[in-house]
Formats: C-alpha cells, structure tokens, sequence
C-alpha cells in the first residue's frame, strides 16, 4: 500500500491486504519487545499496522508515542485506535488534531468496554456513548481520514440479537465507516455467516477478517470468554492434547488454514492480532509465503 493513502483507497483497488495489530506496552521491556516483533515481521511488507488504544489516561500518549515510532522509524502505514471512554467530544477532537498533525490518516473508531469493575459502558459528561457517534464527529471534523471500525461476527456481547447489533454496525457504516474489522473468530463460517447478514442489513463496506493465532488452550478459553466467541472442540482438543510448548504450533496452524481458506473464498485479506509477538506470526506469513498465498 501506497504510505499516506486511505486503507479504503487499497481495499477498493480489489488487492489482498494484510495487516497487523499491535498494543502499545506498559513498561520499557514491553516497548522493546514489540519494536523488535515489528523489526522481524517487517519484511513481510504489512500494507498497515494498527495500534490499540485502551482505557485510563497514560493511553493517549502512549499509542501515539509508538504510533509515530511504526510510522517514522519502520515506515508503516499506521492506524491508530480511538476510543469513547473517558474522553469528552472536545478532547477526542484534540487527540484526533494531534493524529492529524502527525500524518495519520486512518483511524479506527471504536466506543471500547467499559473500565475495569464496571459492567456497563457509561460516557462521561460531555463523552460520546456509541461508536457511531465517534465515526460521525470524525466525518464532520476531519473529513479526510479512512475510518475502521469493529464488526462481531458472533454478535457483540452486550447486544441482546444478531439482527439488533448488525442494525447498529449499519449506523456506523451510514456515519461514515469505510471498512470494518472483525473481532477473533476460530471458525470461518461464522465469517462467511456474518458477510451474508451484514448484505442482507445493506452493509456493503470491506469485511477484514481479524485472526488471532492462539497460543495456549487457558489463554484462548479466556479470549473467547470475553468477546463471545467459539471454541471449535477440534482445535480444543488438540490443544488439551498437547505440551504446552507445543500448543502456539497448534493455533499458528490454525490461524494459517483460517487465512488459507478466507483468501481462496474472496476475502479481502486478513488482520492479525498479534499481541506484541512475533513467533506465530512468523510461522503463519512464512507458511503461507511457501504456498504462494
Ligand atoms: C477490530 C477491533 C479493534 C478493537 N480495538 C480496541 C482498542 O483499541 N481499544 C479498546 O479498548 N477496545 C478495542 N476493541 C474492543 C471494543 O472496544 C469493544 O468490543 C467494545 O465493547 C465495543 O466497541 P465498538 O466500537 O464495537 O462499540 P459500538 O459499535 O458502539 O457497540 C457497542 C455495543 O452497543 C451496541 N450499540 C451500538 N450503537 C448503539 C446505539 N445507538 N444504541 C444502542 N446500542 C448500541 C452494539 O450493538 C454493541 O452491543 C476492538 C474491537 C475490535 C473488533
């Protein structure tokens, strides 16, 4: 991809696109092993890496701190997160000036989950309450930005019904999402499911399917405990079979024949979640590098 181009401008152009996500870290050996997994998936030429924004306030300098090291230092084209929580309209319109400022051009837009002890995602005074309202204010002030958002093909867990949760995806498709990126999923059909509902809701943006490659069966029971996502049993079961050391082998396999299989069905290319580490990762693109993929 093309620096300083819209991530919708490439999706639109019809080639395969590959992505990855990083978080920003919470100490100095968080920072230098992240930088390093970027040094090594590198070569790999992601057509953009995004950074996650999480709740509490170190959050803002952070992602942009090592947002601008991906851009500057590595020359990726990076997408930062923003979320609703604890900002009001008027700092997540300085947050977004400063992204602008610094040559960002891609945002992805999200309401985020509630802070830790809460159940429930309250706004601040003044706050923004769903992402489309963030996807809207984004529009209206910084028209020039691609937008992402986020997609659950499993339903988002707050959401009482499928239908009730596609019908708010549309909202943030209607204020001006460009594409949307989908939460982990461990079963292409739910992928495959979830791009017929969101046509039948009239959703017709880019659908980038987001990978994670697991790397132990307690650290995926987590992952799909908080999103709501299946388990396959064949995937549990090889993982419960297995050493431990041997189990990321497991879910770097796994994630491959996902992509595999999404890419040869039309996807539009694919997103992973790699948490900061580059051993699956590496596994996954050399493995798909030797087929050709
Ligand atoms: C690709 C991706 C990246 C992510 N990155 C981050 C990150 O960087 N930082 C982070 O903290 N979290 C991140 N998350 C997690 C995300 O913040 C949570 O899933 C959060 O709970 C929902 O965010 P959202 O933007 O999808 O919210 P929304 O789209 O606002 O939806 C939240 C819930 O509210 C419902 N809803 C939406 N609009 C309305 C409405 N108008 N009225 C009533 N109900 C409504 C939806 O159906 C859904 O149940 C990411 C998720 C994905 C899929």
């Amino acid at each position: 991809m093309t620096k300083g181009t819209s991530i919708s401008e490439f999706l639109k152009q019809g080639k395969s696109l590959f992505s990855l996500e990083f978080f920003p870290p919470k100490n100095d050996a968080g920072g230098k092993r992240m930088l390093s997994t970027a040094e090594i998936l590198k070569p790999f030429n992601p057509d953009f890496v995004s950074i996650t924004y999480g709740a509490g306030g170190g959050t803002r300098k952070t992602t942009m701190h090592y947002a601008k090291i991906l851009k500057q230092e590595f020359g990726f084209e990076v997408m930062p997160h923003l979320t609703c929580v604890g900002h009001t309209k008027k700092e997540l319109l300085e947050i977004l000036e400063d992204f602008s400022k610094e040559g960002f051009c891609n945002i992805m837009a999200l309401r985020g989950d509630p802070p830790q002890g809460e159940t429930t995602f309250q706004a601040v005074k003044g706050g923004l309450s769903y992402a489309n309202e963030l996807v809207a204010l984004i529009r209206e002030y910084f028209p020039h930005f691609g937008i992402g958002v986020g997609g659950y093909p499993e339903k988002h867990p707050e959401a009482p019904d499928k239908l009730t949760d596609l019908h708010h995806l549309k909202e943030k498709v209607d204020a001006g999402a460009d594409f949307i990126t989908t939460q982990l999923f461990f079963e292409n059909k739910a992928y495959f499911s979830f791009l017929q509902e969101c046509k039948d809701t009239g959703i017709t943006v880019p659908v980038l399917p987001g990978l994670l490659p697991a790397l132990s069966l307690g650290q995926i029971q987590r992952f799909c405990k908080m999103c709501d996502a299946s388990l396959p049993e064949k995937l549990a079961n090889e993982l419960i079979n297995a050493e431990e050391s041997a189990q990321p082998k497991i879910g770097a396999k796994w994630a491959k024949e996902q992509v595999e299989e999404l890419l040869n069905k039309g996807a539009p290319g694919f997103h992973l979640y790699a948490l900061n580490q580059s051993a699956s990762s590496l596994k996954i693109l050399n493995g798909l590098r030797k087929q050709g993929s």
